[in-house]
């Protein structure tokens, strides 16, 4: 079999590599951004799924329409409106979780050598679909409030990309949020530059602490900007139900890229949770989510201190599933993963995440798929277990 010539620039995800490993029973995982398995609403989708297959067996079963079931789209349009971005039911595309919703601009937008700006480091399945399209990646760096915009409009003064990735709210990998100040800025570049951006936002309900931040799609109404939300981290990622937001033009150049797709998004899963949204208690959900994911999250982060070799800095995210830490400088992730995985701990190491010269002092750690005395434990007893590290060399 030969392949096709731009395949050989589209490595495999290093995280689902990893995944294989850590998904060992007796591994601790902090690898995957796998939701809590308990917090999944079960008998309401059960319930709901019954509903909708004793009463509209024909319409669940059947291929459906390509744009998605309507009465979601219209809640999705109707919540999103709620949360700063203003949308009709027309605008809104359903989509097989977020990332179909990332590939689809890809193949709607790239053409071969295209620029897209990436944050350094970025979430990596955005960067090895757009790398399919052979997209050209130009890096901007992040620091705790998100992306820096003066680099990033010295680099649209020398550049025309074709799109701007960005991960504004607990970014995966680091977990930081773009300030509202920059979320401005970004919105205004976007019109001026006529750039198109990709506002990836699957965390973005999961806010533990702090005050909600307007969606970027939401605050200029002349800056091209596709917005992508998803029920994966919400709900259940099985469900693979996603969305995107955006004007008239750009929906239906997806839609006709997700016909060459998959056609449409599975019509059984629409309507469960279109149907289990009549009746449930969404925002309640989110409140318990925020709660057990918080709890979570400031174990992690209280144990990070006594886990880490002194001179180690980690992220302080609000809330989404993941910390990112900085290790002193020479010490390998990468090593750092073999001994922790003698002590059966799980970690990404941060490498995969750089589009081009990646830092390798950098890991992942997802906080939200185990108990927090689990991830205190662990955490204490991978560096009692742990030997004396070498240093990178150079
Ligand atoms: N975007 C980002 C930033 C993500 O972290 C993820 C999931 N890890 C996705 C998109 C894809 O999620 P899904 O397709 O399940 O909605």
């Amino acid at each position: 079999m030969q392949l096709a010539k731009r395949m050989a620039r589209v490595q495999a995800s290093a995280i689902r590599e990893i995944l294989k490993v850590a998904e060992r029973p007796d591994v601790l995982s902090f690898a995957g951004g796998l939701p809590a398995p308990e917090a999944f609403p079960v008998e309401a989708l059960a319930r709901a799924h019954a509903d909708v297959l004793s009463g509209d067996a024909a319409g669940a079963l059947q291929y459906g329409a390509t744009e998605g079931f309507g009465p979601l789209r219209a809640w999705v349009a109707e919540r999103m409106t709620r949360r700063g971005l203003p949308a009709a039911a027309e605008q809104v595309l359903i989509t097989a979780g977020s990332q179909q919703g990332i590939d689809l601009v890809g193949k709607a937008l790239i053409d071969p050598g295209d620029v897209v700006v990436v944050e350094a480091p970025s979430y990596l399945a955005a960067l090895q679909s757009f790398s399919t399209y052979e997209a050209r990646f130009e890096t901007v760096p992040s620091d705790d409030d998100g992306m820096q915009v003066d680099a990033l409009e010295r680099l649209l003064r020398r550049k025309r990309p074709k799109l701007i990735y960005l991960v504004p709210t607990f970014q995966n990998p680091r977990g930081t949020t773009l300030s509202l100040e920059r979320r401005v800025r970004i919105a205004r570049l976007a019109a001026r530059f006529g750039v198109t951006v990709l506002e990836d936002d699957p965390y973005g309900e999961l806010r533990y602490r702090g005050p909600a931040l307007p969606p970027v799609a939401g605050i200029e109404k002349e800056a091209p900007v596709i917005h992508l939300g998803s029920f994966s981290k919400t709900l259940a990622p099985g469900l693979r139900l996603g969305y995107a937001v955006a004007d008239a033009r750009a929906i239906r150049a997806l839609t006709i890229a997700k016909q060459a797709a998959d056609l449409h998004t599975g019509s059984l899963a629409q309507r469960a949770v279109a149907r289990m949204f009549e009746t449930f208690d969404y925002d309640a959900h989110l409140a318990r989510l925020r709660r057990l994911y918080g709890e979570r999250l400031d174990a992690m982060l209280a144990s990070l201190e006594r886990a880490f070799p002194e001179g180690t800095t980690w992220t302080r995210p609000e809330g989404g599933l993941f910390v990112w830490v900085q290790l002193p400088s020479g010490i390998d992730a990468l090593e750092l993963f073999g001994d922790a995985m003698l002590a059966r701990v799980a970690f990404v190491p941060g490498a995969p995440f750089y589009p081009a010269e990646p830092c390798l002092e950098t890991l992942r750690l997802n906080f939200s798929n185990r108990p927090p005395d689990a991830i205190a434990r662990r955490l204490r007893e991978a560096r009692a277990s742990r030997a004396p590290r070498r240093r990178i060399a150079g």
